[in-house]
């Protein structure tokens, strides 16, 4: 039988998710015995992609050259797998969706310090392809067969992923959260105070969650081995929401509010708790904001604004 053949796109993303895919090593030797990337910018100059049995996107839809190129590869594979937070839920960049088109084209290319532009011109005026109103998951313009989440994803994950769908077995992302993963020690969740990354002294042993770190590992699905808090750091929740779970952030936000003390005391001084939360949309939806329920009011939001 001859090699299955994947091609392969970054939309609007980093690069994070091809390193990744470089990070399987010695997994990769396996993986390679049995494909041929067909079609793969990051690596290759082929200039449109052919007909395959696997597609892989990385990086969600963020201007019409991203949904061309998507369009692209939905029509020329049988099996379309979404790599990575942004590809899966339109991640860290759908952040953006909180502003305007043009507050974002002025920050970047106008009002930033560094920026030297005195008269105003931004690329998006050359012809260049057009910026989409938002940020928007692979999954809300076409079919995705599997989701490998993740920022950036598992390199096990994606090697176990195609090694699966060539041997004909559906690939299935764990159903439980990174807290099950997790070798922190838990006691009682009994929030007096949250804390930034940077303040305090981390306890090596217990929940970070318990100490007040804003981990987010209960509202998130697990498979990354919870490599965040096993590191002493807090989980931002990359791999999304938890199975049967839309809405991450409210998830997070519930989450907070349980353990602070609200369900059982109704004289919990809320607006303290508030004040405490640096940036609670940046941390509670870090990466899904696109896909939340919360976007649909961003956009109105930004919509209102024009
Ligand atoms: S909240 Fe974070 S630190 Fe605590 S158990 Fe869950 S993943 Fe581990
Ligand atoms: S611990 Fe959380 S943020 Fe870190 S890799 Fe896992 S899911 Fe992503």
């Amino acid at each position: 039988m001859g090699k299955v053949k994947v091609i392969e796109s970054w939309l609007g993303a980093c690069a994070g998710c091809e390193i990744s895919v470089l990070d399987l090593h010695e997994t990769l030797l396996p993986v390679l015995e049995k494909i041929e990337f067909a079609y793969i910018p990051v690596l290759m100059d082929v200039k449109h992609p052919p007909k395959a049995t696997v597609g892989i996107v990385s990086g969600g839809v963020r201007n019409s050259d991203n949904l061309h190129e998507l369009l692209e590869i939905r029509k020329n594979c049988d099996i379309l797998i979404a790599l990575g937070s942004c590809a899966c839920f339109g991640g860290n960049p759908g952040l953006a969706n909180l502003f305007t088109t043009e507050e974002l084209l002025s920050e970047v290319y106008v009002t930033t310090k560094s920026t030297k532009n005195e008269i105003g011109r931004n690329p998006y005026m050359d012809g260049l392809p057009t910026i989409l109103p938002e940020m928007r998951a692979v999954g809300d313009y076409v079919k995705v067969d599997v989701m490998i989440p993740g920022c950036g994803p598992n390199p096990a994950m994606i090697g176990a992923a195609i090694l699966s769908l060539l041997g004909g077995a559906p690939y299935e992302l764990s159903t439980k959260s990174v807290c099950d993963e997790c070798p922190r020690e838990k006691s009682e969740r009994n929030l007096k105070k949250i804390l930034r990354p940077f303040e305090g002294t981390v306890d090596d042993k217990k929940c970070l969650f318990e100490q007040g770190y804003l981990c987010s590992g209960s509202a998130t699905r697990a498979g990354c081995g919870a490599r965040c808090p096993t590191a002493g750091a807090a989980c931002r929740g990359c791999f999304g929401p938890c199975e049967n779970s839309v809405e991450q952030g409210a998830a997070m936000i519930s989450a907070v509010t349980s353990c602070y003390g609200l369900d059982d005391d109704p004289n919990t001084d809320l607006d303290a708790m508030v004040a405490d939360i640096y940036d609670p949309i940046g941390n509670f939806y870090k990466y899904t904001l696109p896909s939340s329920l919360l976007n649909k009011k961003a956009i109105e939001k930004t919509a209102a604004k024009k």
